[in-house]
């Protein structure tokens, strides 16, 4: 048979066939309704919001169902693959606790699960036995359309406004006698693998999404290439056709720019009558831009990228709690009852996802953040933003491990309590929120106390600390004796009193501790000031006012 001279003409080296790789990785065997997800990433070196939100998705598929959750490297365009962009995908799954169940990481020659490989360069041979067995039944052809004739055709296409591709008349070499494809190639002609579509684009199919319901499509009347000319490696469509067919996954979760490619999708997995997943299109990602909603843009936006939550150093669960949000609509009203549940505990329905696009606003995750932030334990606090500060900040990363509990007091500081106080909404700001506390920062310090005379402070403090600071009294005895020291000297402590008659007073109370505050600090706003002066200390408390 001439065909199948030429599929040997083309793979001399595939052997094996579909049944063998069938065999090879047979049904999963997992409880009914178990979903197998994978997350698919090109390795182009960074990581957008719109890979996070599927990834994010397939990790909570796969945990909610007791499936599998996979990590397949697809990077079967060579041009775009980045070195080292694994390993950065790597990190970011492992920072937000989204581990694969099944991965290969080549670098450092890790691999778990028995569907690989998990690369698709290190699975050409799987996907030429596939394309061979095209070819052998006439079902896929070499095309020598040059790209010159390609772009001509384009432009062509273009001019007359037509649809773009190799269709109809313009696929010259689909009914190219086999012994004349065969006389060519073994001139050396260059040539990809087209498939040889059978559909009609006049006729339509429908096609069930899982967020968009029923959909209705032209067939695919296109003879997509499916292998490259240059290294022999399929395009896209293809790869993915073969790997969710051995990987026998269960659920596609991908980003909406996809959908058109479902025409050819669907005649993909009909031409070699495999069962097709599921589909999750997930929406686009949206954000305000003044009055407006548009696309967020990972030239316009640093939100855009991972980097940007790291850099700034949102805590990781945060950052999911936002996404998840946006998710499905139902996610912040089932927190509010399951205030302790790990977010997998949450039942994701596609169904819920708006199909319009999901609009990401940086100001609700600042304040998920900040409450994030308030309910964790003061050493966990204190291990986020060293972890952060040890890549960002190395100064400071050195004076926290110099001073562990007393950081840790810090952020102690109206924790344990029903309503914790809010005072951070990522890590990089602590440091900012925080410094007066370090002598180290305490240093070259200008005070500015409003309408007083330094002077007048300068002789209050001193009272203060000669006649009334005691570092063991609690704070009950602490803020009578400020009180004492205001009637000694003048000022008011009664608020309504000093009010109505400003005029016999030299100030009121909270004069008085702003000046003991902005003494010990600079500031006017700080937490409870009490909590302070304990954590800063005796010798440190007497040093600052001298200093004054
Ligand atoms: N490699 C594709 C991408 O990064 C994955 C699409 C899919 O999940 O099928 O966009």
């Amino acid at each position: 048979m001439q065909r199948e001279e030429l599929a040997n003409i083309i793979f001399p080296e595939v052997t094996k066939t579909i049944a063998d790789y069938e065999a090879m990785y047979p049904e999963r065997k997992l409880e009914e309704n178990a979903r197998v997800t994978r997350f698919a990433p090109s390795p182009t070196g960074f990581m957008h919001i719109g890979h996070f939100m599927p990834c994010l998705i397939d990790f909570c598929l796969a945990r909610q169902s007791k499936g599998v959750f996979y990590l397949r490297n697809e990077d079967t365009d060579t041009s775009r693959t980045v070195e080292g962009a694994v390993e950065y995908i790597r990190s970011i799954l492992d920072a937000y606790g989204l581990y694969p169940d099944e991965y290969e990481y080549r670098d450092s020659n890790e691999t778990k699960g028995s569907y690989g490989p998990y690369i698709q360069s290190e699975r050409k041979e799987i996907y030429q036995t596939f394309i061979k067995h095209l070819v052998r039944e006439g079902k896929a052809y070499p095309c020598f359309l040059t790209k010159e004739e390609m772009d001509a055709i384009r432009e062509g296409q273009a001019k007359d406004k037509r649809r773009i591709g190799i269709y109809g008349r313009y696929a010259k070499y689909r009914d190219l006698p086999v012994e004349e494809a065969i006389e060519k190639i073994k001139k050396g002609e260059a040539y990809t693998i087209r498939l040889k579509s059978t559909g009609d684009f006049n006729r339509k199919f429908k096609f069930n999404d899982l967020v968009n319901g029923e959909m209705e499509f032209p067939e695919n009347d296109i003879d997509i290439p499916i292998m490259k000319s240059k290294d022999g490696l399929p395009t896209y469509h293809f790869a993915h056709l073969v790997d969710d067919h051995l990987m026998h996954t269960t659920h596609v979760v991908r980003g909406q720019e996809w959908i058109s490619s479902v025409p050819v999708h669907f005649e993909l997995f009909k031409t070699f009558g495999f069962k097709m997943p599921k589909y999750i299109h997930i929406p686009l990602i949206l954000k305000k831009d003044g009055e407006s909603v548009r696309k967020i843009s990972k030239r316009l936006d640093p939100e855009a990228k991972m980097t940007y939550y790291e850099e700034k150093g949102y805590p990781t669960m945060a950052v999911i709690e936002a996404i998840m949000t946006i998710i499905n609509s139902n996610y912040e009203a089932w927190r509010e009852g399951h205030l302790d549940a790990h977010f997998t505990e949450f039942e994701f329905s596609p169904k819920k996802m708006s199909s319009s696009g999901a609009l990401f606003d940086l100001d609700k995750l600042d304040n998920i953040s900040k409450n994030y932030i308030s309910r964790l334990k003061k050493e966990e606090v204190y291990e986020g933003v060293l972890a952060w500060s040890k890549k960002y900040d190395q100064e400071f990363a050195t004076i926290l491990e110099q001073y562990k509990d007393y950081s840790m007091a810090i952020y102690n500081i109206e924790r344990e309590q029903k309503k914790p106080r809010k005072d951070y909404t990522y890590y990089s700001e602590i440091k900012s929120k925080t410094w007066y506390m370090y002598d180290e920062y305490f240093q070259d310090i200008t005070y500015d106390f409003g309408e007083f005379k330094k002077e007048d402070v300068k002789e209050i403090l001193t009272t203060y600390w000669k006649d009334y600071y005691k570092e063991e009294d609690d704070q009950e005895t602490w803020f009578s004796k400020i009180k004492e020291l205001c009637t000694k000297l003048g000022f008011a402590t009664d608020m309504k009193a000093y009010k109505a008659n400003p005029e016999n007073y030299k100030g009121s109370i909270v004069d008085v501790t702003n000046f003991i505050r902005i003494a010990l600090t600079t500031l006017t706003t700080t937490p409870n000031l009490y909590d302070i002066m304990q954590i800063l200390g005796k010798e440190r408390v007497e040093k600052r006012i001298e200093n004054l």
